[in-house]
């Protein structure tokens, strides 16, 4: 008995800390002012939902274009390096708005159609208004500099809400493999997809790993290792309480053959690197392309998966909703990415409740530890889906392992503290101790490679709450 005292008394002393805490926490979260403070103190652990270029805020873009004295179209607000030959008079300098005093007045508009700021919400399509701002801040991000500055604000706003980890969707893969221009192999490409022939698309696309392996996919993919390794360690990313891994991406938008190429010098590199750990598909989802070649990205992945079974892959699956798309394209995309394409977590996920047998689908994601990964202001803004519209409580009920995320913080103008705000607020029944188990969720689900890194993530995420809830107990304990 004597041995257990200790134990028996910090388990006593354990419940009555925890308790206390879970009272406030029901106490204030109905006070936005009161839940913020509280919220942006605690410990969040990782952000595993983050696009890079989306979470750089506008301001640092436009200060670069700024500085570097680029041309602005006054009509367009289309930012260049050097105007076009014709129409020179629809184009200025920065320098020039300046000295007419109208720079001011420029960078506004700019920050408007380079993020959602100010954004009425009916006067152009939400979603437009947010996937447009990528092509439109890209001339913002096109050096090494630039990604430089970006990734340490990056860290240096997470360390500031206390966020200890993060993976981000970073940039693509850089190649000279020449392209295919073979018709051919499209064409049957198309075909196999339109009867969804399995086994006809995995001989061609054993064609064209071999070409694009033959054709140096293994250096290029090590050239871009090489490029993140030296940044991260020029850097120092990481340290004490901060780590970073990076995540490969593809997009969704383009020709099959040239969305396989970067797929496999995307699982390439992820496997051959400790800090890219991981691959994803991007782009809306609703595009026409995205939509008609669905069923073919997930065979890829699926053929992936066989020639590359450690590398981990989430995917952006279900980002749609009633009215976005024709309602049974509502019923297959998440149940395609789990089952068929061998995903290891969803992005978004927000058309769960339309999913064929989406009962079977919320078990099997539980039953094989397929996180979900919550957006909860993106969804709002760019599909309009919140509160109970969102199939939160479907995921919470059948025990999927929750995450919560910030999608493109930047553009949004909003951050991790904001995510946590909403789901504290709008979903009554998620208590202290399940927000706390999904930020513990945010280490166990991430990519990360090495065990040593996980468990240090996880062992300060117990100093950082013990230290959180002493805080707390302190200013307000009963
Ligand atoms: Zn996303």
């Amino acid at each position: 008995m004597r041995k257990l005292l200790p134990y028996i008394l910090a388990f006593i002393s354990f419940s009555v800390h925890a308790q206390s805490i879970d009272r406030y926490f029901e106490r204030i979260r109905n006070n936005d002012a009161e839940l913020v403070a509280f919220l942006s103190q605690m410990p969040k652990g990782g952000d595993l939902h983050n696009h890079y270029s989306g979470s750089v805020y506008a301001e640092t873009y436009i200060s670069y274009v700024v500085a570097q004295d680029y041309f602005i179209n006054k009509n367009t607000l289309e930012v260049v390096k050097a105007p076009p030959k014709t129409g020179y008079e629809d184009w200025a300098r920065f320098s020039d708005l300046a000295k007419i005093k109208k720079l001011d007045t420029y960078k506004q508009l700019l920050m408007q159609k380079w993020s959602v700021k100010d954004y009425n919400g009916v006067s152009y399509p939400s979603d437009k208004q947010f996937f447009e701002t990528f092509a439109a801040f890209g001339i913002a991000n096109e050096t090494q500099g630039r990604l430089d500055t970006g990734i340490l604000e990056l860290k240096n706003r997470a360390k500031a809400e206390h966020i200890s980890y993060i993976e981000t969707m970073f940039i693509g893969i850089r190649s000279k493999i020449p392209d295919l221009n073979d018709h051919i192999i499209l064409n049957q490409l198309e075909h196999d997809q339109s009867i969804h022939d399995e086994a006809n698309t995995t001989v061609l696309l054993n064609e064209l790993y071999k070409y694009f392996i033959d054709n140096k996919a293994s250096a290029y993919a090590a050239e871009h290792n090489e490029q993140i390794a030296q940044m991260h360690s020029r850097l120092h990313i990481d340290d004490e309480s901060f780590t970073m891994r990076y995540m490969n991406y593809v997009s969704r938008a383009g020709d099959p053959v040239t969305i396989f190429k970067n797929m496999v010098l995307s699982f390439e590199s992820a496997d051959k690197s400790s800090l890219v750990v991981g691959v994803n598909i991007v782009a809306p989802e609703d595009g026409e392309v995205s939509m008609r070649d669905y069923w073919l990205h997930m065979q890829m992945f699926r053929y992936l998966h066989s020639k590359y079974p450690d590398v981990k892959y989430s995917m952006h699956a279900g980002e749609l909703t009633l009215g976005l798309v024709k309602p049974e394209e509502l019923t297959w995309h998440i149940n395609e990415a789990v089952r068929v394409a061998g995903a290891s977590r969803i992005g978004h996920g927000v058309d769960m409740a339309y999913e064929r047998k989406p009962y079977e689908l919320l078990q099997y994601m539980a039953d094989n530890k397929v996180a979900i990964e919550i957006n909860l202001y993106s969804n709002e803004f760019i599909l309009k889906v919140k509160g109970d519209d969102h199939p939160f409580k479907l995921y919470k009920d059948f025990k999927v392992p929750i995450v919560i995320s910030s999608d493109d913080a930047g553009i949004l103008r909003s951050n991790m503290i904001h995510q946590f705000e909403l789901l504290a607020r709008r979903y009554k029944y998620v208590s202290y101790q399940d927000i706390k188990h999904y930020v513990y969720n945010s280490i166990d689900y991430s990519f990360i490679k090495e065990d040593a890194v996980k468990k240090k993530l996880k062992a300060q995420l117990d100093t950082d709450f013990r230290k959180f809830e002493k805080e707390v107990e302190v200013v307000y304990g009963e």
